[in-house]
């Protein structure tokens, strides 16, 4: 497989919407996760190669920070028009939501991180090229 069968001309949003759906950003047919956050080392419909794509902390720093700004606002507006309701209703309500919300949301950043890293040919460099070791 040269290069650019490798790349194959998909445009950056048709691959970030793959991603973020959990499905191959070159193909759009195979999963990217053969668990719930864990990554195929190749698609199972065209084969791409999907280790060396590595988003690492990315998808729990870009969760947090879309959590946070979503519960947040929404704390401090029951806070002033809710009528200052008791803590045990802040934690109730808030932390649940704010869970499941960073459950949702985490696998499909995660694909869509793959998919800008793939779109981008930022994947790792193999072992044999002399680059990463791999034991990671
Ligand atoms: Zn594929």
């Amino acid at each position: 497989m040269n290069d650019e069968e490798h790349y194959a001309p998909v445009d950056f949003w048709t691959a970030v919407l793959r991603g973020w759906t959990g499905r191959c950003p070159r193909c759009g047919k195979g999963g990217l996760f053969r668990s719930y956050l864990k990554m195929r080392s190749h698609c199972p419909a065209c084969n791409q190669a999907l280790e060396p794509y590595r988003a690492d902390d990315a998808p729990a720093y870009f969760t947090i920070f879309i959590v946070g700004h979503i519960i947040v606002p929404l704390v401090l507006l029951v806070e002033r028009w809710g009528d200052q309701p008791p803590l045990w209703f802040h934690a109730l309500l808030w932390l649940p939501l704010s869970v499941a919300l960073a459950l949702f949301l985490l696998p499909h950043i995660k694909g869509a991180v793959i998919a800008v890293l793939w779109s981008h040919r930022a994947g790792a460099p193999s072992p044999s090229t002399g680059g990463l070791d791999g034991s990671v």
